[in-house]
């Protein structure tokens, strides 16, 4: 038992952390991996902050067609929001893919993107990890790396990120809202995952202190069908091997495509945007030879590991099937 202190401010202006004088306090929200990890002793927080009461739980329209989500809203109340199933089918299908019911309606927005690595090896507190102790090795690299990746990886770590929802909010080109004791700041949503580098333990654009008060999406483009394939060892409750994210908007002539966007995930180290693929596919036929070139472009720079290259040609086909898919028309976003 370790024990912290606890406190559930009413404000976002009462809940800013200052980290220099408390760097070892934290935030909470849905606690669905914070509490884990305490159990596990891999993070020791000795106060807890409540996000709870800080008024974060709503979901907005915007002027011009957007949607601004709260940091505090539940995964299940903004799967099932009738706006972003109608507008933005992805992000439905792709929080209801991951997780369980009892998680979903647990777990907020803002914790989602900031969820930690499934690695064996970070959550195994004796294991070699530069994430969870820098300078202390990655035993993935020459261990079991079956679920690591095959994108984005360097000699210090190659986890992957865990997070469904954020590979539909890649997709989206969505921007994260923080606060700070510095004010208010907007990060593109490409630029709020790092790569792990030689820190991997730097996670994201987040100065210690901030919150993420809420998640920003630009309206759909008119015609938009966007969709989330996700392919796990067992189908419900497990993290992706690979899933893509992808939206299309068809051309005046229904069989070409005008846009076409690829987020990844499963096989990177954050939401992976495949931006070559997505050139390859503007202007041209919706077909299979040009789905299927896709896809080679966007693996084209994968670091298959011992035990993971299976993901390199299993990520080709999520993408060329999903993108057949939406194709071929709007899937129904499941229910539960
Ligand atoms: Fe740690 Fe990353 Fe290596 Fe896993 S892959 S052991 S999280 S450094």
């Amino acid at each position: 038992m370790q024990p912290f202190a606890f406190s559930r401010p009413g404000s976002v202006a009462d809940a800013l952390l200052d980290h220099e004088a408390d760097p070892n306090a934290a935030y909470v929200a849905g606690g669905t991996t914070l509490i884990d990890l305490a159990k596990l002793n891999v993070v020791h927080p000795q106060a807890l902050v409540d996000l709870n009461r800080t008024g974060l739980d709503r979901i907005e329209p915007l002027a011009g067609g957007g949607l601004k989500i709260g940091g505090l809203v539940r995964n299940s109340d903004l799967a099932r929001h009738p706006r972003v199933r109608a507008d933005y089918p992805v992000l439905a299908e792709a929080i209801l893919a991951g997780a369980s019911a009892q998680l979903r309606n647990m777990a907020t927005t803002g914790g989602n993107l900031l969820q930690r690595t499934r690695c064996p090896y970070f959550r195994d507190n004796v294991s070699a990890c530069n994430k969870r102790s820098p300078g202390s090795g990655c035993a993935a690299l020459d261990g079991h790396n079956r679920s690591h990746a095959i994108l984005g990886g360097s000699t210090r770590c190659i986890a992957t990120h865990p997070s469904d929802l954020s590979v539909g909010l890649a997709v989206l080109d969505a921007q994260v809202l923080v606060q700070g004791n510095g004010g208010e700041r907007a990060i593109p949503f490409a630029e709020f995952h790092r790569l792990p580098g030689d820190t991997p333990e730097i996670e994201s654009a987040l100065e210690p202190g901030e919150i993420i008060t809420a998640v920003v999406l630009p309206a759909s483009p008119a015609g938009a069908r966007s969709w989330y394939l996700k392919v796990r060892d067992r189908e419900s409750y497990a993290f992706a091997l690979a899933s893509a994210a992808v939206l299309i908007v068809p051309a005046a002539d229904g069989r070409s495509l005008r846009e076409a966007r690829i987020a990844l995930g499963g096989v990177a180290t954050k939401p992976w945007r495949a931006r070559e693929a997505e050139t390859l596919l503007a202007c041209v036929p919706a077909n299979e030879a040009n789905f299927r070139a896709a896809a080679e472009a966007a693996l084209r720079e994968a670091q298959p590991r011992r035990h993971n290259a299976f993901k390199v040609e299993l990520a080709r086909r999520v993408i060329v099937r999903a993108l057949t898919l939406v194709a071929a028309g709007q899937p129904p976003v499941r229910t539960t």
